[in-house]
């Protein structure tokens, strides 16, 4: 996952905080410059972290962090406003009123996942109600219209575009005009990619603005551009007033910190997020659990909204409801593993839990977890119902009970104590629920 390998040097740092017995400005000042160097490396501009250490020196006062206090979670927080800051314009980004006739302009690099995010973001709304269309202003790009009225097409969204017309403003304004009259609340404008030297290009790209006079524009950022992301995107925001940002390709293996800095440079806030190629694979984005889950934290509220995603409709209340009480037992964890299995590698759901995917399910190794996860799901079987419902942990220290479903499976009795060690190790992280506010039956729209 983008970004990960830089909140596992930022948590280590941190987590170095706690060990030193005196905390001076010397051991804050080493603290601060290991965070500086994680994030130099993950391509942050050299302007953005610098101020952050100065920011976090201002409000980090070592007579704090004397012992006593903790140490970690003071500077943490620091760390955490610090990139929310970062990542946080500070205002809302357009809302989207379904009926309401709004135009999307979307802008962007070439390459950058623009028509792929397009269709993304019109199957997204459709699902949420509204009624999206296409338009594809992009002629420069080869092939672009035929990607876009395939992807369209797919998702089953109404597009328009043109082989013949080679003037993207001719078609922009062309569009834009036909699906106002048959009604669609929310019209797409994918225009063609820029680069930050194309000046004609940039030119076109406010022509387009121009005449079909968008509610949002919405700058496409890959989110493995380095550190001339700074500058790219400011370019954008010169010639067209950017008003939010969506990162694309956060499922890749980039560093991530160039995007950081894009999204610091156009001041508008990140909507959405790409996780995937999939039509599916796109997600809302908001900062206070993304800087969480960056830090180590942990995201309960996207976690909620990812589940509403990935557990079967039917499953859902009464597995909601078993979590806010905070009882994990073997049966749940079978039902989850056979989610797992079902829906392919729940790395999105799972990476928002601390300590979940890295260890169930590591990226690149999803074939193996998957032959680990049946594993355990066949000494399961040899359970009875009493264990597979108990939450008594300590039920699985009788030696003979592991003997048992050991023979009765076949398997090792060291496979079975790593089966039932797993389980006490998702159990608690899963007991980190209890409590959670719970939708009532029926009304999961809510979630
Ligand atoms: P455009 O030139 O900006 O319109 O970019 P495209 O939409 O053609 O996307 C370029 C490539 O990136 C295509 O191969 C897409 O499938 C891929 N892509 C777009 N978004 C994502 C994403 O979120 N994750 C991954 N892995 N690939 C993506």
């Amino acid at each position: 996952m983008v970004l990960a390998e830089l909140g596992g040097k930022i948590s280590a740092a941190l987590q170095k905080m706690n060990n030193v017995t005196v905390i001076d400005q010397k051991a804050l000042q080493e603290c601060i410059n290991e965070i500086n160097r994680a994030l130099l490396q993950s391509d942050v501009s050299f302007k953005l972290v610098q101020s952050l250490a100065t920011n976090i020196k201002k409000t980090v006062d070592p007579s704090d962090l004397a012992a006593g206090h903790n140490k970690r979670k003071i500077m943490q927080q620091a760390v955490f406003n610090e990139l929310c800051g970062l990542l946080d314009p500070g205002k809302p980004s357009y809302t989207l009123k379904k009926g309401k006739q709004c135009v999307v302009m979307f802008v962007g690099l070439q390459g950058s996942g623009k028509t792929t995010t397009c269709t993304k973001y019109a199957h997204y709304h459709r699902k949420k109600g509204f009624k999206p269309s296409l338009v594809c202003a992009d002629t420069f790009r080869a092939g672009a219209f035929d990607q876009l009225k395939q992807n369209a097409t797919k998702a089953n969204i109404p597009f328009y575009g043109s082989y013949t017309e080679t003037d993207p403003v001719v078609i922009a304004q062309l569009g834009v005009e036909k699906f106002k009259k048959e009604g669609s609340d929310l019209i797409i404008v994918d225009t063609s990619g820029r680069h930050k030297q194309e000046a004609s290009l940039f030119e076109e790209m406010r022509q387009v603005s121009e005449v079909t006079k968008p509610d949002l524009i919405i700058f496409v950022m890959d989110s493995s551009i380095g550190q001339a992301a700074f500058d790219q995107a400011q370019a954008f925001k010169q010639s067209v007033p950017v008003g939010a940002v969506i990162i694309t390709k956060m499922d890749g293996h980039a560093k991530g910190g160039g995007a950081l800095s894009a999204v610091a440079a156009t001041k508008s806030p990140v909507i959405y997020l790409g996780t995937g190629e999939h039509m599916d694979e796109f997600e809302p984005f908001d900062v206070k659990p993304f800087v969480s889950r960056l830090l180590g934290m942990g995201d309960w509220s996207g976690f909620m909204d990812k589940i509403h995603d990935v557990v079967p409709m039917d499953q859902q209340p009464e597995l909601l409801q078993k979590l806010s009480e905070g009882s994990f037992t073997l049966r749940i964890m079978y039902e989850q593993f056979q989610n797992i299995l079902k829906m392919g590698p729940l790395n999105q759901v799972f990476s928002m839990i601390p300590g979940f995917s890295a260890e169930l399910m590591p990226k690149g190794r999803e074939k193996e977890s998957q032959a680990r996860i049946k594993k355990f799901m066949v000494m399961m079987d040899s359970m009875t119902n009493a264990e597979l419902d108990s939450t008594n942990p300590k039920l699985f220290s009788e030696p003979s009970r592991i003997n048992r479903i050991a023979r009765g499976s076949g398997h090792r009795v060291q496979d079975v104590q790593e089966m039932i060690d797993e389980y006490k190790r998702l159990s608690k992280v899963w007991s980190k629920m209890k409590g959670l506010k719970i939708p009532k039956k029926g009304d999961m729209s809510a979630l």
